[in-house]
């Protein structure tokens, strides 16, 4: 224990799982603790809607940025700006080198409660070929990049949109989580449907296009397959060619996109997403599992070091990465904690959760998707909605969280879910 009395929580990552777990714990634990967040920039990236401001013309790098600082402030929240290079689950300690200005020697810091939410390396440096002649949505500068050549040098060949292998770990698995062969297939389906449409209104081409692929037998199987049979049957209405099975990116040229099941298909433009790759100081760690995601029960907290927690993609439990399901995940963390510092009952503390897929994803022309499915999970919900709702859906919670400072009240999530399956436009 430090000097300081209070409980040291640090929450390690700043982002969707990072911000929302700080928030919780300070709710739940009240002053019982101290709280410092640490993550590499001061700034938390609103992932989700990039590829949406690229087609409508916004650059994400100025309307998907909400400053971290302000938010973590309301709570008396810490931050530290730095790269975090080590854990010591043994020690209880953080290396971390504070990445202002180059030349910042690195430091060790102490814990009394870790919570890790640092994401996971989208690995586009693990695809052959990627750099030369790959395409990317999932961050300001690749989405800018896609967008500027399909603007100026796009030629109107084949476009191929779909996801690398994702490689999950097995140790500590609970029997109820599948195997998922693609860590998160809404973006290629919304990247796919709304390509579409801005080719359309471009003059540039249509769905036809478009070739969607997915390593696993079925694309976005975690949506559950009612859900997806109904997508593709309205994506094959549309025009676009589906691949399947393709097992994995073998590599990229300048003509073709090469697939581990030995298929390849001719094409311009490679529109990809890669494995979700636990960062390397995690591997290897006593919390890990043989891939680096950190190993948790249903309370988020690894069974062999009870102060360590995780929650968003960091977390092997989440799967699909889904920030959705990261969300869930933090408010079990706010509760656990507050009830190692003695600040709520086992009672109160020990909820049952559910994990439920929730994703809204983009389809151009003031239209989107929403689905709410827990067939994955061995539940039965599989609902679609196609319209004009769930779009204002999409938009209205991100506006809500950049208002409230990532504080989407409770009902947020089910107002929006009771909307988009109850109302129809
Ligand atoms: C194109 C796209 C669209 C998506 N759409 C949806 C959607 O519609 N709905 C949905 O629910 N999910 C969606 N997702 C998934 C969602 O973005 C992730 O699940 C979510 O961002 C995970 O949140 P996180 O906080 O766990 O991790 P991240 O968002 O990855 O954040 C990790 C944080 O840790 C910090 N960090 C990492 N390593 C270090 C280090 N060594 N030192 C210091 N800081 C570090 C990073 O700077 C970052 O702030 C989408 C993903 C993509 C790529």
């Amino acid at each position: 224990m430090s000097v300081n009395k209070k409980t040291q929580v640090l929450v390690l990552g700043g982002n969707f799982a990072g911000l929302g777990a700080a928030q919780k714990i300070r709710e739940h634990a009240g002053d019982a603790v101290e709280i410092t967040v640490i993550d590499r920039k001061g700034y938390l990236d609103f992932i989700p809607n990039i590829p949406l401001e690229v087609f409508e013309g916004r650059d994400p790098a100025f309307t998907m940025h909400m400053p971290l600082l302000e938010a973590l402030d309301k709570d008396d929240i810490k931050f530290s700006q730095a790269e975090i290079t080590a854990i010591d689950v043994d020690a209880k300690t953080v290396r971390l080198r504070p990445n202002e200005r180059p030349g910042a020697p690195e430091y060790t810091i102490h814990y009394d409660k870790l919570v890790i939410a640092l994401g996971a390396r989208l690995a586009y440096d693990d695809i052959e070929g990627f750099a030369e002649y790959g395409h990317a949505a999932s961050d300001a500068y690749h989405a800018n990049r896609f967008i500027e050549y399909m603007k100026n040098d796009y030629k109107g060949g084949q476009i191929v949109v779909g996801s690398a292998r994702f490689e999950q770990g097995t140790e500590g698995r609970p029997d109820w989580l599948p195997t998922a062969l693609a860590a998160c297939e809404g973006p290629p389906v919304e990247l796919s449907l709304s390509l579409a449409h801005w080719l359309e209104e471009n003059g540039k081409g249509s769905a036809k296009n478009i070739t969607i692929f997915t390593p696993a037998e079925l694309i976005a199987e975690d949506a559950g397959e009612k859900v997806v049979k109904q997508l593709l049957e309205a994506a094959s209405s549309m025009g676009f060619n589906y691949v399947n099975k393709t097992e994995d990116i073998k590599r990229l040229t300048a003509t073709h996109i090469e697939f581990a099941n030995g298929q390849s298909i001719e094409c311009e433009v490679k529109l990809v997403l890669p494995n979700w790759k636990p960062h390397d100081f995690l591997k290897g760690l006593p919390v890990s599992d043989e891939v680096g995601f950190i190993i948790t029960g249903m309370d988020m907290r690894n069974s062999d070091y009870p102060d360590v927690y995780a929650c968003g993609d960091a977390a092997a439990l989440t799967v699909p990465k889904l920030g959705a399901i990261g969300h869930q995940e933090t408010e079990i963390v706010g509760r656990q904690i507050a009830r190692d510092v003695g600040a709520m009952s086992a009672e109160e503390a020990d909820v049952d959760w559910h994990p439920e897929v929730v994703c809204i994803g983009d389809m151009g022309g003031g239209k989107a998707f929403y689905i709410h499915a827990t067939s994955w999970f061995g539940g039965d919900i599989q609902e679609l909605e196609m319209g004009q709702i769930p779009y204002l859906q999409k938009v209205a919670y991100k506006e809500m969280f950049f208002r409230r400072h990532g504080k989407v009240p409770n009902w947020g999530v089910p107002l929006a879910k009771w909307s988009a399956e109850h109302i129809k436009l």
